[in-house]
């Protein structure tokens, strides 16, 4: 036992091998049984939402939970490389300060009111036809026209690629609006 024991010691290791201390004898047992994180994850293709640059990155999934976000050696723009807000992708999802719930002033009000993400969202949608009733021109001058300048949307950094593709998809071709950009471009 206590034979077994000294025999896994790094530096009897490195004596009884006459190597130097910086290969597989240095390691301790829990050293040779660490495992990348990313081992047996699935791995999907993204870009990064930050910056125009449009940085290749790698998402690594397993069982429906995401693990980590690299660089893409592949892509041929960065090669693998992050600046410090790309690599810190991972928090936009996991970090536990993010924001889950929005706040609202009703008109009038000097107060702030936290008011959950789905009731949010059913009054933005609600706002959003409204205008678009009141404002869409489906001719001008004779003109087959089709839009409505009346609401405009301005995409944060933390859209994605899929979601700001999504985002013209819905804005442009099913609304009709045509202010639309995006953190990214600016
Ligand atoms: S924020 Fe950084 S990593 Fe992301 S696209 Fe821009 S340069 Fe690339």
């Amino acid at each position: 036992m206590l034979k077994d024991l000294l025999l896994r010691w790094p530096l009897i290791q490195q004596i009884r091998t006459g190597a130097d201390g910086t290969g597989a004898e240095a390691m301790s047992e829990r050293t040779r049984n660490l495992r990348p994180k990313n081992q047996d994850a699935e791995v999907t293709r993204s870009i990064c939402p930050y910056c125009g640059v449009g940085c290749g990155q790698l998402i690594y999934h397993k069982g429906g939970k995401l693990i980590s976000i690299e660089g893409d050696p592949e892509s041929p723009i960065s090669r693998g490389h992050l600046c410090p807000k790309g690599a810190d992708t991972y928090e936009l999802h996991t970090h536990p300060g993010r924001l889950t719930r929005v706040k609202y002033r009703r008109p009038y009000s000097r107060r702030w009111e936290e008011i959950d993400l789905e009731t949010a969202m059913d009054m933005l949608a609600d706002r959003v036809w409204e205008s678009r009733e009141h404002t869409f021109e489906e001719t001008r001058d004779g003109e087959s026209l089709m839009q409505t300048k009346a609401i405009a949307h301005l995409g944060g950094a933390t859209l994605d690629n899929e979601e700001n593709y999504l985002i013209k998809k819905l804005f442009t071709a099913g609304l009709g609006m045509v202010c639309i950009s995006n953190q990214a471009r600016i």
